[in-house]
This record gives C-alpha cells, sequence and structure tokens, in this order.
C-alpha cells in the first residue's frame, strides 16, 4: 500500500483555542482508517482542514504528494478528496433523486461532460447508487420525510456520485437506529471493497471502528495520542485513560 494522505505537523487554533496541535499522520490508498477522541479532541478541525474548509497556521497536507494545504474545497474535491458532515446537508423540499442530481458541483468538468450534465446517464447513475445504499423504493420521496438514518445514507450516495478516491466520514453511525447501522457499515465497507474508495472515518461507535478500520489515530486535546491497530488501540493505556474508560 501507499500513503494516499500525510498529514504532518499540522496545527489550528481558533482565536485562543488551540484545536489540532502538531497532528501528524497517514491514510494509506485503499485502506479504512478510524479517527477516534473524546468531544472536542480536534477530529472534525482535521477533517476540515484536510478538505480545505480552512487554512492551517502550520504544517503540511499532502494528497497523493501533492501539497493541498493551501488549496479550496472545490480544488481539493476535484482531486477526488470529500467529506460527508455530522449534521446532514441535503435538501428537504427535493426528492432524492434530486438531491443526488444536485450533489455534484465539484464534478471534474471535461468537455464532454459539459454535455452530459444532468443527462440521463446521470440520473441511472443517481438510481443505482440509490439502490446501492437501500434507498431504490424512496428515491422519488421528499428527502425530509426520511428518517434521520435514511438521510445520512442518502448523504453518502450523494457523495459516492462524485465518484470520490478518498471519502472522510464524520460520524457516520451518530443518531441512527441499530438496525439501520448494520446497513450502512455494509455499505461502507462495500464501497472500499468494490469501488477501491480510501475510506477515513472518525467514529464514536467503537465497535463499527474497531471492526472496520486496519489503522486507527485517537486525537486528546488537539494532540495525536496514539496510533495502532484496533487492539493495539485498545490496550493502550492513554487511550484508555482519556477516551474508552469513559466510553
Ligand atoms: P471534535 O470533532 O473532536 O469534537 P472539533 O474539531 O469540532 O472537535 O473542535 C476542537 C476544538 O476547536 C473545540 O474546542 C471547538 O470548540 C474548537 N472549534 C472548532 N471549530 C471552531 C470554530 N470554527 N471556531 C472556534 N472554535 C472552534
Ligand atoms: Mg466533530
Amino acid at each position: 500500500m501507499s500513503t494516499i494522505i500525510d498529514v504532518s505537523h499540522v496545527s489550528k487554533t481558533f482565536g485562543g483555542v488551540v484545536a489540532n496541535k502538531n497532528i501528524s499522520l497517514t491514510v494509506e490508498k485503499g485502506a479504512i482508517t478510524g479517527l477516534i477522541g473524546p468531544n472536542g479532541s480536534g477530529k472534525t478541525t482535521l477533517f476540515n482542514s484536510i478538505v480545505g474548509y480552512h487554512p492551517i497556521d502550520a504544517g503540511s497536507i499532502k494528497y497523493e504528494g501533492r501539497e493541498i494545504s493551501a488549496m479550496l474545497v472545490p480544488e481539493i474535491a476535484r482531486l477526488g478528496l470529500l467529506r460527508t458532515f455530522q449534521q446532514t446537508r441535503i435538501y428537504g423540499a427535493m426528492n432524492c433523486v434530486e438531491n443526488m442530481l444536485i450533489s455534484m458541483p465539484h464534478r471534474k468538468m471535461r468537455f464532454l461532460d459539459a454535455f452530459r450534465r444532468n443527462s440521463r446517464q446521470d440520473r441511472e447513475r443517481a438510481e443505482h447508487l440509490l439502490e446501492f445504499v437501500g434507498l431504490y423504493e424512496k428515491r422519488l420521496l421528499r428527502s425530509g420525510s426520511l428518517s434521520f438514518g435514511q438521510q445520512k445514507l442518502l448523504e453518502f450516495a450523494m457523495a459516492l456520485m462524485n465518484e470520490p478516491t478518498v471519502l472522510l466520514l464524520d460520524e457516520p453511525t451518530a443518531g441512527i437506529n441499530p438496525t439501520l447501522i448494520n446497513g450502512l457499515i455494509d455499505r461502507l465497507i462495500k464501497a472500499n471493497t468494490e469501488f477501491g474508495i480510501t475510506l477515513l472515518i472518525i467514529e464514536h461507535n467503537m465497535r463499527v471502528i474497531m471492526n472496520m478500520a486496519e489503522t486507527i489515530y485517537c486525537l486528546a486535546h488537539g494532540e495525536l495520542l496514539a496510533a495502532g491497530t484496533a487492539e493495539e488501540i485498545q490496550n493502550n493505556q492513554s487511550v484508555i485513560d482519556a477516551y474508552l474508560g469513559a466510553h
């Protein structure tokens, strides 16, 4: 495997708050990598820095060997690096297919793509992906009428519409009922194994992340506390003290 994301000595402060301090970690191409840590430990901030939502104060972020820390969201998204949100961002008044079709603002606009925009192929792909996440029957329903868990599945399908190389998922199972969680995990694993999408996942559900991720990083107070396999992380005393013990 080769490194696809290389975060090196990244720091980010908001006013006086040190959200990320000297964080270094790598994501291997094709892998599922976990990011855990208590609330406020800086996980979402790191995601935002990686995908270009805000500039970093220090350090470097490389994607496929290329420095991206000064790039903006659309540029980074066009390289194939996308994130989803802790709170879903869908248009409740639109149906699922419509949400899928407007979810591609960052697609690589090649000459022919300009003519294919919202073409029949796009519609078919939208329907295919809705089927993939188990929402085909609901494709013409207002997305606002879906359950929260179904909305998260829709958001996942919307991210897939952009054909990401790497997808950063911020607490994908939060607020989802246990029945849907298993379905979502299956789809995430399939996106990784069948579509080859590299996944970096922030997750509080330890059962989920320990089963999925080959490598797990743990943040605490904005700093990297530990890195290792699920087993190593579960047995790491500083991780237990800072996070797992209270979990
Ligand atoms: P996590 O995702 O691990 O819960 P966050 O990255 O959201 O943690 O937050 C880390 C710290 O940075 C928190 O203290 C939070 O209040 C602060 N923070 C995050 N985003 C902002 C922001 N836009 N403005 C000010 N403070 C922020
Ligand atoms: Mg967060």
